[in-house]
């Protein structure tokens, strides 16, 4: 995968988010307060119109400048968040000119604990590391269809189901305490998106 590959990629994040957006604004209403989808619209918009102004020319360069991004225009925990999920992954990417899924993975699985780091959460708190953490997991074991990038896609989308059932630990859900049960976590079902817009890209 190249640097096209990854602006591809991030074009279908932004378009996807897009469309989405009144659905993870509808999820945040439910357990904070009606921003998450209007949050990361604004993000992504920032960083489509970022990549396309100026697209850098490597996978690591084209991760970097779209987290920067994200930091600089997104107010809520989700920009700092993603965007160093974005910027760390990036980093781990190194300058290399192409990368393959394994060497993806691994990136981004150092990007996911960075995200870890920096939100003092793990994975059973209710928050996008429900989908983060086992879709860069599974990125790269083929599916029962040889795609590569179908586990980490169906794994990602499988956890920010689960979240469900969770009671929130981390972030403005967690002061609702039992209350956030029975709701989706707006963060993990936006975070399953980056998966289901990989394998979309890829294929
Ligand atoms: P805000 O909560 O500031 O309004 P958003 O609504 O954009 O920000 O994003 C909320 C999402 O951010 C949550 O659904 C959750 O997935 C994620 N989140 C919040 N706090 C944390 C944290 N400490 N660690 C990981 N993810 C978090
Ligand atoms: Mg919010
Ligand atoms: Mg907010």
């Amino acid at each position: 995968m190249d640097a096209a590959f990854f602006l591809r990629w991030l074009a279908a994040v932004a378009a996807a988010v897009d469309r989405e957006a009144d659905h993870l604004t509808e999820l945040d209403a439910a357990i904070g307060d009606a921003d998450h989808g209007s949050n990361l619209r604004r993000g992504f918009t920032a960083v489509a119109a970022a990549l396309d102004a100026d697209p850098p020319g490597t996978p690591g360069a084209v991760l970097a400048l779209a987290g920067r991004q994200l930091i600089s225009t997104v107010g809520g925990a989700s920009g700092p968040l993603y965007g160093t999920l974005l910027r760390r992954t990036g980093k781990e990417l190194g300058d290399a000119r192409r990368v393959s899924v394994a060497e993806l993975g691994a990136a981004l699985r150092a990007g996911v604990a960075a995200v870890a780091q920096l939100g003092g959460s793990a994975p059973g708190d209710k928050t996008m590391l429900d989908a983060l953490v086992p879709g860069a997991d599974a990125l790269g074991a083929p599916d029962a269809a040889g795609d590569p990038f179908g586990a980490a896609r169906a794994a990602a989308g499988e956890g920010a189901r689960a979240t469900e059932a969770l009671r929130a630990r981390k972030g403005r859900a967690s002061y609702l305490g039992e209350r956030s049960v029975g709701h989706l976590d707006p963060g993990a079902s936006s975070s399953a998106l980056l998966f289901a817009t990989l394998a979309e890209v890829a294929r």
